[in-house]
């Protein structure tokens, strides 16, 4: 059986776990991160963000300017049947790029930076003292169990986190079911159709599955006739909603093969289309967990956490940002109780009732917060009026005007 000591014991290698790790390491602290896949973030998930002085200074001026598609970040929003358009002109650039250079860069800078990483690692649970999180027991290579100790344990491990669910975080409710779908030679005029594009259906508009809780479908143009595509169900409110049942995989795919045949406008992307890729997964965004902090000794960070901006489903900025501002506190506070050099054993200073509190507090304080518990708020609202009230594609065609002057504020 394998025992190490960390400062950081880090699970899953995605945005948010190699971020933490990157932080970590070139404060000087031994980071460690534990992959359940072969590599690092072994599934695409999002592959774009909005330029910021964040993410340019972490990932580089190669990556941006050299790895990056650009746009100027339009988005255009199509009532049901693609009747009615509503428009919102870009503010920032778009960056979009694909997920596995994206990762390799951030591999790489946790690499240099001396983070170890294992691969293959299937983190089980925690590994719990008088309540106190102080490690992880995990499934090695070989099939065999290990255990990693630390003085935080930060849970990067995404949507369905096993960290999370051990500390009962509903994610049945936090999660929305999503397709992701990537496809060469789609039939996109990019002059034509710069902007990224989402198309709302209501509940009650697909004939064979009226109860189909309420989802939008998206089309981003990456460049030439690369785009992805996908569907995201909405979750938030559905429920509250009588008309909905909570489908499972095989209806979400049913459904999306219905979508990209007949969705007026969407279905013409895939004529003549090559996919490369398709699934089925999901992402936490209908709202934040109620505790970052599930047990003294360990953090909920980026999907985990529930910590993705609703407004266009975007959690890699807001993740990884989250990962440096808790890496960042509790390194300092580390430094401090033990005089500088962190801690060589589970720390009872670290986890007090009051440094909890302060780091809490501190994270509440960031713009990043503050940003995401702003959009939870508006867009759970602009869904309660949307997909719960108006609900059907009759009433929202007729009500798109004031959804178009909601749309523009958002
Ligand atoms: C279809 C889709 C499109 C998206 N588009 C965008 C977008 O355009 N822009 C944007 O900003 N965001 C987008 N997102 C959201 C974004 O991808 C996520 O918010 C982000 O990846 C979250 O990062 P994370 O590190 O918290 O989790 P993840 O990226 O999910 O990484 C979790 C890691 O943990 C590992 N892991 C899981 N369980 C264990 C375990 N038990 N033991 C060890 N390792 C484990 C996983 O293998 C994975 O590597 C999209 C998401 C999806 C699904």
């Amino acid at each position: 059986m394998k025992v190490d000591f960390n400062d950081f014991v880090i699970v899953g290698a995605g945005p948010a776990g190699l971020t933490a790790g990157i932080t970590a390491a070139r404060k000087g602290f031994k980071a460690i991160v534990l992959e359940k896949g072969k590599i690092a973030g072994p599934k695409p998930r999002g592959e774009g963000f909005r330029e910021n002085s964040f993410l340019r200074n972490l990932l580089g001026e190669h990556f941006f300017d050299e790895d990056c598609f650009k746009m100027d970040g339009g988005l255009m929003f199509h009532s049901p049947g693609t009747l009615k358009l509503a428009a919102k002109p870009g503010k920032k650039t778009l960056c979009f790029f694909e997920w596995k250079t994206f990762i390799r860069r951030l591999e790489e800078l946790a690499e240099d930076a001396g983070v170890e990483i294992i691969y293959n690692a299937n983190v089980l649970s925690p590994v719990l003292k008088n309540d106190v999180c102080t490690g992880v027991q995990y499934k090695d290579k070989d099939g065999k169990i290990a255990h990693v100790n630390g003085n935080a344990i930060l849970a990067c491990d995404g949507y369905q986190s096993t960290l999370g669910s051990y500390f009962d975080v509903p994610y049945d409710q936090l999660n929305c079911p999503m397709v992701k779908c990537l496809a060469d030679n789609a039939n996109i005029d990019i002059a034509q159709t710069p902007d990224l594009q989402f198309y709302f259906v209501g509940n009650g508009d697909l004939a064979d599955y009226p109860d189909f809780p309420p989802c939008v479908v998206y089309g981003f143009p990456l460049g030439g006739q690369k785009m992805e595509l996908g569907l995201m169900l909405r979750m938030g409110h559905a429920h509250l909603m009588k008309t909905v049942t909570v489908p499972d995989n095989k209806i979400v795919m049913n459904v999306w093969e219905h979508l990209k045949n007949n969705y007026p406008e969407f279905s013409d992307y895939f004529k003549g289309a090559d996919i490369r890729h398709e699934e089925f997964t999901g992402m936490s965004n209908t709202a934040m967990v109620s505790d970052f902090v599930p047990a003294k000794g360990m953090v909920l960070i980026g999907d985990s956490a529930g910590f993705i901006d609703p407004f266009g489903s975007s959690g890699l900025y807001s993740g990884m940002a989250m990962a440096d501002f808790w890496v960042s506190v509790l390194a300092d506070k580390m430094a401090m109780v033990a005089g500088g050099n962190g801690l060589t054993e589970p720390a009872d200073k670290l986890w007090t009732d009051e440094n909890i509190a302060a780091f809490k507090q501190g994270f509440e304080e960031t713009s990043v917060f503050k940003q995401i518990k702003g959009s939870y708020f508006l867009i759970g609202n602009f869904e309660w009026y949307i997909f719960k009230h108006l609900r059907t594609a009759a009433r929202i065609n007729r009500w798109w005007p004031v959804i178009k002057l909601l749309l523009k504020v958002a």
